[in-house]
Formats: structure tokens, sequence, C-alpha cells
């Protein structure tokens, strides 16, 4: 066994962290273990989490019916390719996503990550052109402030300014941007909130193929909140142009927003939808594309007449019955009114920090709270101050957020909510 020292020299030596340097290294937490709604140092101390680890542990940690649907499919098959042959898990697992998910989506495509079934989904809308005969229609129009992942074709739809697209312009298909919406999650949206996204969608029609969005929240391009009428004209403007819609859920689905898919808000459906992150309960890597009908059977019958795409772990049988297993689980558990109870804790946990010096909004939507500050936050220093009272959250920019799974406990939340205004309070003074 590695003493703590020595893992962390190793890790600090060679392990790439995601987003840091190799030379100005931000500390890094060695985490021995996970049991519920908390994490364990590998130096003893145990932290609340706050971030589920990125959107997924949505059951929390070490769960027992994920555990032992990993052990049953362990016991018949890890693994086998999907080309040419099928299984029970991941046929289970197309049949609850078409179950699910608004009613025209009935053709799912797996996908090894969140990323991933962002190019698959930018792929059937050029696919889908291209078969109608308008080759021409292969360009995208989405959000500023938008996160699709970091590979690149779904780089090229993130916030051009948070993605860093100066970085690789050379090699970046150039994509439409529409301004963020200004009208608010809950507000009405005027004809000049959606103005200039209708003259991008109408004056560019002939080129482009899809508009990609997150519905409703987007998340790690700023945490931001908007109004379901947004989405509804959106969806109205696509259909006038001929243009498809795709929503990106990767974030927001399985409850997150308080709708188990953050479409419903606005009551709309699209024609090709992703999901990830929560889709296994956090335990594997594992996204899915799901297409409507339309767009299908259009790819099926143009030319080549084939979808081209076709990862070597598609279809995982381990990642399809983990996912099986937290869909009954979040099914089974009322995650409503767990999420509800969330929100309520979450909004009335971090009122106090309304008004402190340094913060511009509060902000809380489903099972995320969101504190926006004035300045960037200093993360390593911050980050560091959570870790000291017990709390795992992991803020960026101008942002202090909370995701927990949907089973922290009461109490749980209530320290979660209460470092969170503390650290805030210090930071601002
Ligand atoms: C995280 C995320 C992705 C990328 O998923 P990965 O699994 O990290 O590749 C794409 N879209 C949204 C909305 C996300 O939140």
């Amino acid at each position: 066994m590695l003493s703590v020292e020595e893992l962390l020299a190793i890790d600090r030596a060679h392990a790439w962290h995601p987003y840091t340097s190799t030379l100005k290294q931000d500390p890094v937490y060695a985490v021995r273990a996970a049991h519920g709604c908390r994490i364990e140092l590998l130096d003893g101390r145990v932290l609340i989490d706050g971030m589920s680890s990125w959107w997924c542990a949505v059951h929390g940690y070490n769960h027992p019916v994920l555990n032992q649907a990993i052990r049953d499919q362990l016991e018949r098959m890890a693994h086998v390719m999907f080309g040419g042959l099928t299984h029970e898990p991941a046929v289970s697992l197309v049949a609850r996503l078409v179950a699910l998910t608004p009613e025209p989506l009935q053709h799912v495509f797996l996908c090894d990550s969140g990323s991933v079934a962002v190019e698959v989904a930018i792929k059937m809308a050029i696919q889908y052109h291209q078969a109608r005969g308008e080759p021409g229609r292969h360009r995208l129009l989405t959000l500023r402030s938008g996160y699709h992942g970091d590979t690149l074709g779904a780089m090229s739809v993130c916030d051009p300014v948070t993605g860093m697209h100066h970085l690789f312009s050379h090699l970046l298909p150039r994509q439409l941007f529409a301004p963020a919406p200004a009208c608010r999650f809950g507000e009405p949206c005027q004809e000049a909130d959606i103005a200039p996204f209708a003259d991008l969608v109408r004056g560019h029609r002939q080129e482009l193929a899809a508009v990609i969005l997150e519905p409703i929240v987007q998340g790690a391009g700023g945490m931001r909140f908007y109004a379901a009428d947004y989405l509804r004209r959106v969806r109205d403007l696509c259909d006038e142009a001929g243009v498809l819609l795709i929503a990106d859920e990767i974030a927001t689905g399985f409850g997150r927003s308080g709708r188990l898919f953050a479409c419903e808000h606005a009551g709309i459906a699209p024609d090709i939808m992703t999901v990830g992150k929560a889709l296994t309960g956090g335990y594997l890597t594992l996204a899915a594309t799901l297409a409507s009908a339309e767009v299908a059977t259009t790819i099926s019958s143009g030319q080549p007449g084939v979808f081209m795409h076709g990862p070597t772990f598609m279809g995982n049988p381990l990642a399809c019955a983990v996912a099986n297993a937290s869909i009954d689980l979040l099914l089974a558990r009322g995650w409503q009114a767990e999420v509800r109870r969330i929100e309520a804790g979450l909004a009335s946990g971090l009122a106090p920090c309304q008004g402190l010096p340094g913060v511009t909004e509060v902000r809380v939507l489903g099972a995320i709270g969101v504190v926006e500050m004035a300045k960037p936050v200093v993360m390593r220093d911050i980050q560091r101050r959570f870790v000291d009272r017990g709390v795992w959250v992991r803020p960026f920019g101008r942002l202090i957020y909370l995701m927990p799974p949907y089973i922290i406990s009461d109490r749980e939340l209530e320290w979660l909510c209460a470092v969170t205004v503390d650290i805030i309070r210090e930071n601002s003074i």
C-alpha cells in the first residue's frame, strides 16, 4: 500500500488532472472510499459531497443495489462487441430510454461518454440533411454560455470564450452563436429576448443542420437557468426553418432540474437528444444519443444508407446493467419528492448569501444551487477551506454551486449550505 505522501508524489509526477498544468499544480485530495453522500479521504477526513461527481452520482456512492447489478452482470460477461451481437442489458436500456423520453425519440445510439454522444448527435444532423439532398446544411447554431464537451465537434459548440476557441481555431468548424438567453426561468420570454436567435435561424437556414442547446439549464458554461418560453420559441423557429433541434440533456437528465428531462419544463420534444452523466448513477462511463423516427428513417434511406459511427465499447454490458439498475432505483425512490426537498433546502440554506458583499445572485432550480460572485474565486484557496470544514465542492470562475446526490439527508444538506454561507461571508470580508 502506498502512503498518502507517496501516492500524491506519483500523482504530481505523472497524472494529468482535468484542466490543469503539470507545473503549477493545484492540490488534489486522495480518496480511500465513498459511501452514500460522504467521501472519505486517505488521511481519514470525511467530506459531505456537494457535487455528485459532476452531476453523476444521484444515488450517492457505493449503493448496494447498483453494486449488485454490476456483480451479477460481471458473472455473465463484462463485454462483447455490439457489431452483429446484442444482449439483454443493452436492449433493456434502450427500451427504458425510449419509454422515458419524449415520444418522437425512438432510436437509441449507445456511446461511451457525453462528448461522444454530442459528436454522434452532430453527425446524425449532418447525415440527415445529406440524405435529404441538402448537403449544404452542415453548420450548427447554439447559445453562448453553453457547454457540450471537450472533443472537437462538441468544443465547436461550447461558448467560444470559456471554451477557448482561439487555441484550436484552424481545427474547429465555425458555428453560429446566439446570445445566452436573457429571460430567466419562471419568467416570460419577450420578443427582444428571442429576436437575435430568430434572426440567426432565419438568416442562415440554407446552411444550418441543427440547433444544439442545453435545455433550461446551461451547466458548465455558467450555471444559468432560462425561460421555458424561450425553449418553446426555439422549437417553433427550428420547425419553421426545417432545422433539427438537438437537446443536450447530459447534465440535466434524470431529474436534476426538477423534471425527469429538462425539455419537459417547456413541453417540447427535440429531434435528437443526448443523455449521459447520471445515466449510470455515476458508476461507469456511458451515454446515449436518441433520434426521432423521422431522423433515423431519413438517414437510413439516404446515401450511404447507414449511420457512420461505431465505438469499440458500444453498449458495454456492465455499464448498461448499472444504468438499468440506476433508472429503476430512481423511479422507485420517488425522485421528484427528493429533488423538491433538496430544492427547498438549497433555497432556504443559501438564502443568507443574498446580500453578502461580493455576491451578485443566488439561484436554485431542482437539486442545483448557485451562488454567483462579482469576482472569480481563487479555487485552490476556497477549495481548501471547504475541505477543512468537511465539504466537497468545486467552484469555478465566479460560481460556487451545489448539486448534491438526491439521497443527501436534511442535516447533511443544512451543513453543506451553512459551510457555503460561512465561507462566502469570510471570503467577502
Ligand atoms: C458533461 C457534459 C458533456 C460532456 O460529457 P463527458 O462525459 O464529460 O464527455 C456534454 N454536454 C453537457 C451538457 C455536459 O454537462
